[in-house]
């Protein structure tokens, strides 16, 4: 993109920004910051100089928003999160700043490619999935909506694991982002809290024997340090900050036992310590029943609140107006323990009573659901949480007790539904629902799309949201336009800046304008053109990387997420076996020529998940290898899907793979990037695809299945998994070619048990889902060979995508729930 944000940028950056006072600048950080000269710089060392240079110029807009919020006396958000799915930041940063130009510029003098060198930047995985990513894209748009916030998140030193394919299996090495430094980064240790756990609580009381109050005595105590990297919105004019904590033993080095010869002891409490902030759990498949994962919550949790509280005292010099200071946000239950932890703090160090305490943590707290599945929803066995939190559980017996008296003293509430708003689980082990414990300590509870609330409002939280309506409200979720068009479609951006101008660089609402254009010839030739090379780029890569040739005017089909069996990778994949069959009984047919990708990573433990990875290579093996298919169909499964392969992937598509049961994925934020870059969806009604649906209109996307209200039936009404599964030859063919062992020839029983579980239960319904979703492909076909019609309906999507810009719901983030208002 040329110089279109220079005129607004601030002037101070202008002043000091032209190529050659940049490669000055670039020389000098080179020798004094990393101590290299340009003879033996190596392309890292270039990178880590670049990165200083404008870092530099970061951190004066950084100071100057800080001193505005602060002078101002702005709302501060605080967005809490265990997970940031950040991605690389210098090309963002960069553009964001508006010196992506002249930096390349600036390098090219140097001799210095700065695409080679952005390629080089690791991909700071600090995150599973969408949840993650989303909080990275609001943190980008906070900046660029002028909201003043700090994330708050671990510094994993390890990160989600990276994954790699060996014969077919997904195998886990741990990510090694930080090997080479991260030059983005202050470390703060001067900003560091003691953390603790386990130990007693202890009252004091007054000398007249009054309770005073009481004292958590922990045993174990541990530091969480700072280490802060700027964010930068769009054009520069706010810059926040993202906190990450990294833990670290109080006391490193036990000098005595050192000193005493026991050279590995001395060290033991260190390496313990440290090991908190090791790796990010991947928790999507099973109940996190781990203590390391609810350390890590506890241990971010408090150390984040622990920092707000200074940093209001010491503004305000008292606690009771941090409602009105600050907003705290809780991205799903994970630091729901904030809760607990700030009413400690309030009672036990500042001496608040409790219905004081009470009032301000719910105006203080909000909290996003991100999940319906109960096997998501966390929850912790009490004696784990007594022994490791004793203080927090006296806490949220006292909240549990106040909540329940609310409710019986309404008299609308049965015993069961008094059940379901105890924050206690009884029956069976005893277990803390943080769930409820974040949805009674907040003052607002949102889903991420319109379906997703309602459901909620339906199903976990219908009692609690009788209890305490309108608290529950709904903020469909969006990606940041800067990263998911401007940065990995620049292509697409230039077109549409020819056609359009550039007013949706700064409003992408405004790519209303580009509607138009679908029925213009000439410009649905450019936009063929540029997908055209994006799926060039796509299989230069896959080439290189993997070795499959795919042709670039295939339908590139992808379906990239998370692999679970609720997203359905197994639906897209039998349709393939499907297709496979169809195209050897059918040579005679004029088939089309199609790519299906696959990407995603599974959780560790999770078996059939895995299995299903393992599937999709098998199958690709045989399909691609067949010289009866003779190359019109491929499968490809892309290893390691992170931000950086979204990049690359999202732009190269056609078709967008959102096929997941209905009523079970939360909002999707894929589905999101994949239709603003000009591909066409096929999905069924769930998550944001109903509202995606509504904005596109619905002949530009391909609608199929079951809805979520008619899954419920089925699933209610006794479904039958084999009589559907035998009433359609297709099916029943693509799975006993997989059950028996077709793909699968050194072990026939691989996918046996994989198979019989479709037809005895099939929770997912995909034999449910299964004829509608081929029927559907078989449409897809259809619009594809009429080739203008395709990519009118792909400029639609386009250009109808600008109310999913994350922008748009920080927004209303801002208004409707934090009293933020930019
Ligand atoms: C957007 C994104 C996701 C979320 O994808 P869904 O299809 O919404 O599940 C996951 N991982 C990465 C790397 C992403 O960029």
């Amino acid at each position: 993109m040329a110089n279109v944000m220079t005129p607004k940028l601030p002037r101070q950056i202008l002043a000091t920004s032209d190529p050659e006072t940049l490669a000055t600048e670039i020389l000098r950080a080179l020798k004094y910051r990393v101590g290299k000269d340009m003879t033996v710089a190596t392309p890292y060392d270039w990178l880590t100089a670049s990165i200083k240079v404008v870092r530099d110029r970061i951190i004066d807009q950084w100071i100057s928003s800080t001193k505005e919020t602060y002078e101002q006396r702005e709302k501060r958000v605080y967005y809490l999160s265990l997970e940031f799915l950040i991605g690389r930041l210098m090309r963002d940063a960069f553009a964001n700043i508006g010196l992506l130009d002249d930096m390349r510029v600036a390098l090219k003098s140097l001799g210095v490619d700065i695409d080679v060198i952005a390629g080089l930047e690791p991909d700071a995985a600090l995150g599973n999935g969408g949840l993650g990513r989303l909080a990275a894209c609001f943190m980008e748009s906070m900046a660029t909506v002028n909201v003043p916030a700090h994330g708050y998140g671990i510094r994993y030193a390890n990160g989600m694991f990276r994954q790699e394919i060996s014969d077919g299996w997904q195998v886990e090495f741990p990510e090694d982002w930080l090997d080479h430094g991260n030059p983005w980064e202050f470390e703060r240790r001067e900003r560091s809290f003691e953390v603790g756990f386990g130990g007693h609580v202890e009252s004091v009381t007054s000398k007249d024997g009054r309770l005073e109050r009481h004292v958590w005595k922990p045993v174990e105590r541990i530091l969480a340090v700072a280490y802060d990297t700027p964010v930068v919105g769009w054009r520069g004019a706010r810059v926040n900050t993202l906190r990450l904590w990294s833990s670290m033993a109080i006391d490193p080095l036990q000098l005595d036992a050192f000193n005493a010869g026991d050279h590995i002891g001395a060290l033991r409490d260190s390496n313990k310590a440290e090991a908190l902030s090791r790796v990010l759990y991947p928790a999507d498949a099973n109940p996190a029943g781990q203590e390391l994962r609810l350390r890590q919550e506890y241990f971010f949790t408090t150390a984040s609140l622990q920092d707000i509280v200074q940093r209001h005292l010491s503004q305000f010099g008292e606690l009771l107006s941090l409602p009105d200071q600050a907003a705290i946000h809780l991205n799903d239950t994970h630091p729901a323990i904030a809760v607990a932890e700030l009413m400690r703090l309030f009672m036990d160090v500042h001496g608040v009573d409790f219905d004081k305490a009470w009032d301000a943590t719910k105006r203080t707290f909000a909290y996003t659901n991100h999940t319906l599945l109960p096997e998501a929803l966390e929850s912790w066995p009490v004696p784990l949480f007594e022994r490791l939190l004793p203080r927090h559980m006296q806490i949220i017996y006292a909240i549990n007790a106040q909540v329940l008296l609310e409710a019986r003293s309404n008299g609308h509430f049965n015993d069961e539904q008094i059940r379901s708003i105890s924050l206690i689980q009884e029956g069976g082990e005893r277990r803390v629902r943080m769930g409820n414990l974040a949805f009674v300590g907040s003052h607002s509870v949102n889903g991420v799309s319109a379906l997703h609330t309602e459901l909620m409002e339906q199903t976990v939280f219908a009692d609690l949201n009788k209890l305490y309506p309108n608290r529950i409200n709904n903020k469909t979720n969006g990606i940041t336009p800067r990263r998911w068009l401007f940065q990995c479609n620049p292509g697409l951006t230039g077109i549409v800046r020819e056609a359009i101008g550039d007013k949706f660089l700064d409003d992408v609402e405004k790519l209303k304008g580009l509607d138009k254009f679908a029925g213009d010839a000439a410009f649905r030739e450019k936009f063929a053109a540029v997908k055209r090379a994006n799926k060039e780029r796509l299989a230069g890569f896959v080439s290189g990387r993997l070795g499959v040739k795919v042709d670039p005017s295939a339908l590139f089909d992808i379906q990239i997420k998370r692999i679970h069996e609720y997203k359905r990778q197994l639906l897209n994949i039998i349709e393939a076996v499907a297709l496979y069959d169809q195209i050897r009984s059918h040579p005679e047919r004029d088939w089309l020529p199609r790519v299906k990708f696959f990407g995603g990573k599974a959780a560790p433990s999770y078996h059939n998940a895995k299995l299903i990875i393992k599937l999709a290579n098998d199958v690709a093996k045989v399909i691609n290898r067949d010289p009866a298919v003779r190359g019109l169909l491929k499968v490809v499964f892309v290893p390691n899907y992170n931000v950086s392969l979204a990049e690359l992937m999202m732009p190269a598509a056609d078709l967008s793979e959102q096929i997941s049961t209905a009523g079970m994925e939360a909002s999707g934020t894929g589905n999101m990037k994949f239709a603003l870059n000009g591909a066409l969806t096929i999905g069924t009604l769930d998550g944001a695809n109903v509202e995606i649906k509504e904005h596109v209109g619905d002949d530009n996307i391909f609608i199929f299945g079951l809805t979520a209200d008619q899954v419920e039936e089925r699933r209610a009404g006794g479904y039958d998994p084999r009589a559907v599964i035998e009433s359609s030859p297709e099916l029943s063919q693509a799975l006993a070619a997989i059950s028996s062992g077709v793909f699968s020839p050194d072990d026939p029983q691989r996918y046996r048990s994989l198979i019989d579980g479709l037809y005895q239960s099939d929770w997912f319904m995909v034999a449910a889902d299964f004829d509608a979703y081929a029927a559907t492909q078989r449409s897809v076909d259809k619009v594809w060979r009429d080739s203008p019609d395709w990519h009118a309906r792909a400029i639609r999507n386009v250009a109808r995508m600008g109310w999913f810009s994350s922008d748009r719901t920080i927004r209303q983030y801002a208004t409707e729930i934090w009293n933020a208002i930019p």
